[in-house]
């Protein structure tokens, strides 16, 4: 006798979270789809592709071992084999943990019997809800406090453990010098991953597993490789390492195979052996308690139309050079593109402070950049893309999120990277066929869009410094070439 269907969504691959929470093998069947409409749907990365279907196939197969009947179909869409699977089991209750975007949700709202809530974050919405509700201005940095004191992490009583809340003071170093970054784990492919592979035609990186035993693995690599050194290289960018001391957890907490919960303890009870500097330990808590849970939380606070929010009127196409590495001699952007295109990865830097400062800078169009994004990388989802590029990277919402833009020159790149000496500009030159085209262009953004940020008193200094440039009127002229370099593919 079959009790209920339980639908497990592919970023929701976790045994005690979601509709398996309180699964009964005997009892319920699971039910995945693999929809082509979700894996062909768009110009996905490969490995992007591979990543997701090979993860789900593999938790399929483990709640086989585990005793389940599992109904894995391959539809057209989600919809469309939920409503096959519903009409194979007459009377028996759908159950749907809520789907993680707008657009699923709207799409299986009259499917489901019935919905459990998303518990694979740390924070009900509810608890997001009453906090953005409650404030008039939605800075992260208050949400965090908030997080931190609510979850009871490295606190001292009512304060925080180490007398700050941050240590960005700590965190901010450019890459060191003849430094041995750690090699990154290297997954070998299995059966089911070989078979996917020749599926979506594609030979993976090795760089991600597809199973939860990988996904602990690289949690525990984590913790004893990377976790001391994570917080002084956090805002660095090094040519000589794709990974520096990132988690790489991203792909593993988005599609359900980590859960959050996992991750916090047991980055708290490495923390609590006493050899992990408090700098660290905060800045690693900010990004899993503070910032994912926040541009979740703003992501659902926001509403749907967020996503569509075009507040600099930005216009320009997506540059060649987001396809195509060998569109740009910017040796930041370039090295950057084909380490995405490797792996379909890249840390939070070059995705805020190169991808999106550039697209910020030459005004393309946000939807376009987002489209893209999302199109690239591993860890994509629309809960958290959207935020982070129209929110964070491109400040297309009217500063909602982001009091000021994350706008920055060369001289940002510079100091924190170690690209410029390998690239044919110079990041100090705003004018001239030398100067790098984020130096150019930033002025020139700041000057097309004076009259917007002069009551912005965040961005009074920035402004302010249009007013000593000489050579203004050359930098505009400049800032025309560039921009027509880079959309026929020439800077
Ligand atoms: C324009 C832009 C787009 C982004 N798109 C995505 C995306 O599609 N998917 C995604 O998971 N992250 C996205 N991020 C956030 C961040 O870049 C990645 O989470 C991070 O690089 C993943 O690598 P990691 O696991 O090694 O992270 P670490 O540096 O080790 O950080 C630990 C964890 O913190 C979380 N985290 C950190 N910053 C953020 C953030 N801003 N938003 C949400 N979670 C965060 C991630 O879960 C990450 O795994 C984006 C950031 C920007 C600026
Ligand atoms: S000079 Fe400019 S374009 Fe070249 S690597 Fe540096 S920041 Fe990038």
């Amino acid at each position: 006798m079959t009790r209920s269907l339980r639908y497990v969504a592919f970023d929701q691959l976790h045994r005690d979270y979601g509709v398996l929470a309180d699964a009964r093998p005997a009892e319920d069947v699971i039910v995945m789809v693999e929809s082509s409409a979700m894996l062909r749907g768009r110009d996905w990365h490969p490995e992007r592709l591979f990543f997701y279907r090979s993860s789900a196939r593999h938790f399929a197969q483990s709640l086989v071992a585990s005793g389940f009947r599992v109904e894995f179909l391959k539809a057209a869409s989600s919809r469309a084999g939920l409503l096959e699977v519903k009409a194979r089991y007459p009377g028996v209750t759908l159950v749907v943990a809520e789907q993680s975007s707008f657009r699923q949700r709207a799409r299986l709202a009259d499917l489901a019997d019935e919905t459990l809530p998303n518990d694979f974050f740390l924070t009900p919405s509810e608890v997001f809800q009453s906090w953005a509700n409650s404030h008039a201005t939605h800075v992260m940095e208050h949400f965090y406090r908030q997080q931190r004191v609510r979850l009871g992490v490295l606190m001292e009583g009512g304060s925080p453990l180490g007398g700050a809340w941050n240590f960005d003071h700590d965190n901010r170093l450019p890459p060191p010098k003849n430094y041995q970054w750690p090699e990154p784990l290297q997954f070998a492919l299995d059966e089911i991953d070989e078979a996917v592979a020749e599926e979506v035609a594609y030979r993976p990186s090795g760089a991600w597993s597809t199973t939860r035993a990988g996904a602990l693995a690289q949690l525990e690599n984590f913790l004893t490789q990377h976790f001391a050194a994570f917080g002084p290289y956090e805002d660095a960018m090094a040519s000589t390492s794709w990974s520096m001391h990132h988690s790489l957890l991203s792909p593993y907490l988005n599609n359900g195979l980590l859960h959050p919960r996992e991750v916090l303890d047991a980055v708290l009870e490495r923390f609590s052996r006493g050899d992990i500097p408090i700098a660290s330990a905060e800045g690693f808590v900010r990004q899993l308690i503070g910032w994912r849970e926040y541009v979740h939380g703003m992501y659902w606070f926001q509403g749907p139309q967020y996503q569509e929010g075009n507040g600099l009127a930005a216009t320009t196409p997506l540059l060649p050079l987001f396809d195509d590495a060998t569109a740009t001699s910017m040796n930041c952007v370039g090295s950057i593109i084909r380490d995405i295109d490797a792996r379909a990865w890249t840390h939070h830097i070059p995705r805020l402070m190169v991808l999106s400062n550039l697209a910020l800078l030459a005004g393309v169009d946000p939807q376009a950049f987002l489209a893209w994004m999302r199109r690239r990388f591993i860890d994509a989802a629309e809960w958290v893309m959207v935020p982070n590029v129209i929110g964070m990277g491109l400040h297309a919402d009217g500063g909602a999120m982001m009091t000021k833009p994350y706008a920055a020159g060369g001289a940002y790149i510079h100091r924190m990277g170690s690209y410029c000496k390998d690239c044919p500009y110079n990041p100090k030159l705003r004018i001239g066929e030398s100067a790098c085209p984020f130096t150019t262009l930033y002025w020139d953004f700041l000057d097309r869009h004076r009259a917007t940020f002069a009551t912005n008193h965040r961005m009074a200094q920035q402004v302010h410094g249009l007013g000593r440039l000489a050579d203004l009127p050359q930098v505009r002229q400049r800032a025309q070439v560039v921009l027509r370099g880079l959309a026929e593919g020439r800077i």
